[in-house]
């Protein structure tokens, strides 16, 4: 497993002096490494969906955010163990189809954290990347140089790439090992 904090492993081995975009994708791919193996249900299925559910009844919880912590209801004083997991099942031999539990037995969850947790599942940060990797493919370069010696985004007219979706795109990574100054211009 891949520290998503240290430097893309490809580009630093090779020594290279990497483009916006080739390190923007490094980024994107350690990412999806980590959704992949965090997304694990049973060692078979990636990318899954979390949602929390009641240890008592094995029934899913929606969030309200009325309530300050998940484990209370105004219909009850005791605080109930929850656990968050996989919606998403995968047969067993022995006791039947299972989910993953990544959080087994909390009694103190807040709804905002809980809440925060589930909307950034494995599956949601999947879909996250797979979008922005549209969007780079989308903004790519052109084949051709133009009369300065640079090559121009194929989407933004006469830009010069990193045209300026790209580096909108690599803001939320620029505390990322190998992200260079002289890109944002
Ligand atoms: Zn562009």
């Amino acid at each position: 497993m891949t520290d998503p904090n240290s430097a893309p492993r490809n580009l630093e081995s090779a020594g290279e002096n990497p483009s916006l975009v080739e390190w923007l994708r490094e980024c994107l791919d350690q990412d999806e490494l980590l959704a992949k193996e965090a997304g694990r249900v049973r060692g078979e299925l990636t990318g899954a969906h979390w949602h929390w559910e009641d240890n008592g009844s094995d029934e899913p919880l929606s969030v309200d955010f009325g309530l300050e912590y998940l484990n209370f209801d105004d219909s009850s004083s005791w605080a109930r163990s929850v656990s968050l997991r996989s919606v998403e099942e995968v047969p067993t031999t022995s006791v039947g189809p299972l989910p993953e539990f990544i959080i087994h037995g909390e009694d103190e969850m807040k709804s905002v954290h809980a809440a925060h947790i589930v909307a950034w599942d494995p599956a949601r940060v999947l879909a996250e990347i797979a979008a922005k990797r549209e969007l780079l493919d989308l903004h790519r370069a052109t084949a051709r140089s133009n009369s300065r010696g640079r090559r121009e985004c194929i989407t933004c007219f006469e830009t010069e790439t990193p045209c300026r979706t790209l580096l909108i795109l690599a803001q939320p990574y620029r505390s990322r090992p190998g992200f260079r100054k002289e890109w944002w211009r």
